[in-house]
């Protein structure tokens, strides 16, 4: 029997990259499809050469081209931290409206599964907590995190409707903040940002007074989830991430304790339609995949220390 077959889309991105070795690691021959403007070859360097592994360098807001049978097309490609979305607006909600489009094409056209990378900003600043998957959000459309939220939302309409009309097999990820190895220092998020300035011995920037809420999914854990959703017979979304929720002021404090660092805090303006609170309910997850978290905070950055230490070393 010949091997199945994965294209992913955004595949040199962070979370790109852990799914190409996951699904190679499941034996499946994997497409990584990527312009590079957030991502780095560099995270998927280790890849080169696998048989079952190749890269196409390609804006996927432009006609997709593969050769062969597709199986599944995990569709990761955008970028995803606020100082990215803010300085590619356009593109952002390009490659969510048209990226999405172009790819679910791509599933009509092989008959492949489909399966998206949202996010937990289709919830905005949300009005409920935790967040269920039957809550519909509360967004800002014209402001500077709509270009974001709102391309998502669009990909997820999009997806139902190619389900709905074209019968294509879709599956949703709502996708709660993950960290782990192979972030950019620089991507502006709360993990990399601070991870950075404790190795440096900088002060840690916290915005607005901290009190602001995040709950953070260690990548190992994520991965498994979607993988689980991408075997799934489960069309509607699926929230994915770690219930334990922590403010900032807090996240910041734990993580100057495990570097070990002398540097303090201190606070800046917090940025526009920052969400107060978020916190996923996962017990759509539990029920439907059977899946739970399995790394608590502590041992998440613990594992992930090394990686922003030799990052850090490197960049001196
Ligand atoms: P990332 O920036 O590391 O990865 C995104 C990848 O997409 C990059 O490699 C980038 O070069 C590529 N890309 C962007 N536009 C493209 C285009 N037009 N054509 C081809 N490739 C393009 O970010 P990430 O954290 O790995 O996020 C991956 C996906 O997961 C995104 O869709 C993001 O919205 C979603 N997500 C991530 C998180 C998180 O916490 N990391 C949370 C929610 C949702
Ligand atoms: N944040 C912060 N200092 C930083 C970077 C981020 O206080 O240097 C805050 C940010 O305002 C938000 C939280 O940390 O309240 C999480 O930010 P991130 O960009 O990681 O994710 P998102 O806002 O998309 O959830």
């Amino acid at each position: 029997m010949s091997k199945k077959r994965v294209l992913i889309t955004g595949g040199a991105g962070f979370l790109g990259s852990h799914l190409c070795d996951r699904y190679l690691n499941e034996g499946y021959e994997v497409i990584c499809m990527d312009n590079l403007i957030t991502g780095s070859a560099r995270n998927i360097e280790h890849l080169f050469g696998i048989e079952d592994f190749s890269f196409i360098k390609h804006d996927v807001t432009n006609f997709i081209h593969v050769n062969g049978d597709l199986d599944l097309i995990l569709h990761f490609a955008s970028p995803a931290s606020p100082i990215d979305y803010l300085e590619m607006p356009i593109q952002t909600l390009k490659v969510g409206s048209l990226g999405t489009h172009k790819a679910l094409g791509l599933a009509k056209a092989k008959n492949a599964r489909f399966l998206l990378a949202s996010t937990s900003e289709v919830y905005g600043d949300p009005l409920t907590h935790p967040q269920k998957e039957d809550y519909w959000g509360n967004v800002n459309p014209i402001g500077f995190r709509g270009v974001y939220d709102e391309a998502k939302r669009f990909a997820e309409a999009m997806a139902m409707a190619y389900h709905r009309y074209h019968g294509i097999e879709t599956r949703i990820v709502r996708i709660f903040n993950t960290y782990g190895t192979r972030m950019r220092l620089e991507d502006g998020r709360a993990l990399p940002t601070f991870m950075t300035q404790a190795l440096q011995g900088k002060d840690l920037t916290v915005y607005g007074d901290g009190s602001q809420t995040r709950s953070f999914t260690y990548v190992d854990d994520l991965v498994e989830g979607i993988f689980r959703l991408s075997q799934s017979d489960f069309v509607e979304p699926v929230n994915i991430g770690n219930p334990q929720e922590v403010t900032i002021l807090e996240f910041a404090k734990e993580i100057i304790e495990l570097t070990g660092s002398k540097s303090g805090i201190i606070f800046e303006d917090l940025p526009k339609d920052d969400p107060q609170v978020r916190q996923p309910d996962i017990s759509r997850a539990k029920k439907v995949l059977d899946w739970e978290p399995k790394y608590d905070r502590k041992e998440g950055l613990k594992k992930t220390l090394d990686y922003f230490k030799q990052q850090v070393s490197q960049s001196d």
